[in-house]
């Protein structure tokens, strides 16, 4: 199957959820932990079937799905049968996406709970993480979350901090002006990488991170940090 289901009570804050892992993606980010899921492979009619299958005999025992990869997007077709599925059951709907399909999330926005969108870096700034990535991306991103936000669902931004890639100025520069509910920090974890390089980098220091988001300038109402150490800590909000 092209698509890997898994159950979670920390994807959709508060809910458990079935996390539907999709593949592919248009990003190559050093530290991706899915470097499996990068190959966009279709989905086959097989794949759905099981899928829907996977979400009506677990009904009872779940509030939401999360559609995370990968890029959901890139299947747009395909995620449209899980979610309205989903609708059609009184399930939550969540989207975890790379930002850079603002079409695509305009065709399902409606139906959509909540938005997990990574901001990986400041926009012009996304060769620090990724070898590939659209020339457009700062466009792109900045639709998508006008996008969310003129259809008020709630919107969190991620970033993984990477020492080695991103500086504390950084933080301070994407999350000066950017419009979302929430924004988490997440400490990089060294375990499985696309770039097996940074297997060898140390995982920040919770301690460290703590201290970037302290000293942000910013309006965003709810800040967090998420490290294995402390698991998902609010820090302002
Ligand atoms: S956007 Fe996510 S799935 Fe895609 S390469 Fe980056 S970390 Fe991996």
């Amino acid at each position: 199957m092209n698509i890997q289901p898994t159950y979670s009570s920390l994807d959709y804050p508060g809910k458990m959820s079935l996390v539907l892992f999709t593949p592919g993606c248009d990003l190559r980010c050093k530290y991706c932990h899915n470097p499996q899921l990068l190959k966009n492979q279709q989905l086959t009619r097989w794949d759905i079937e099981e899928i829907e299958a996977e979400v009506e005999s677990n009904m009872d025992f779940i509030d939401a799905i999360v559609l995370s990869g990968g890029e959901p997007l890139l299947h747009v077709e395909d995620i449209k049968n899980f979610i309205k599925q989903a609708k059609d059951s009184d399930l939550l709907v969540k989207l975890d996406t790379n930002g850079l399909h603002p079409d695509e999330t305009r065709e399902i926005i409606k139906d959509l709970d909540y938005v997990a969108m990574d901001i990986k870096a400041p926009l012009d700034k996304y060769y620090k993480i990724t070898d590939v990535y659209p020339k457009d991306t700062e466009e792109l991103i900045r639709k998508t979350i006008n996008i969310i936000n003129d259809n008020n669902v709630f919107l969190e931004c991620r970033t993984t901090y990477v020492p080695q890639l991103l500086e504390p100025s950084d933080i301070q520069e994407l999350t000066a002006n950017l419009d979302c509910d929430r924004y988490t920090l997440q400490q990089f974890r060294n375990r499985v990488t696309l770039d097996a390089n940074l297997s060898n980098y140390e995982e920040p220091n919770p301690e460290f991170l703590r201290e970037i988001l302290e000293k942000l300038e910013t309006n965003i109402p709810e800040i967090r940090l998420k490290s294995r150490q402390f698991g998902n800590q609010l820090i302002k909000g």
